[in-house]
């Protein structure tokens, strides 16, 4: 009578820490990084151009971007 399996599911804290971790998880997946700086800009002499390294502070795949 008192355990309410929908009433225990609402307040559990840790169900809804789990969801937000999936839903970065969700964005990366498809292409929504959190880019951030990982190297200063460099010149590429291959590319003629300055190209910036950047990384993921959620999943940590880095990507190569000209400038
Ligand atoms: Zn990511």
């Amino acid at each position: 009578m008192y355990n309410h399996p929908t009433m225990s599911n609402i307040v559990q804290f840790p169900d809804r820490t789990a969801k937000a971790r999936n839903q970065g998880d969700t964005l990366c997946r498809r292409g929504f990084h959190k880019w951030v700086i990982d190297k200063q800009p460099v010149f590429d002499t291959k590319a003629g151009q300055l190209v910036t390294t950047q990384r993921c502070s959620r999943c940590g795949k880095t990507e190569t971007r000209s400038t």
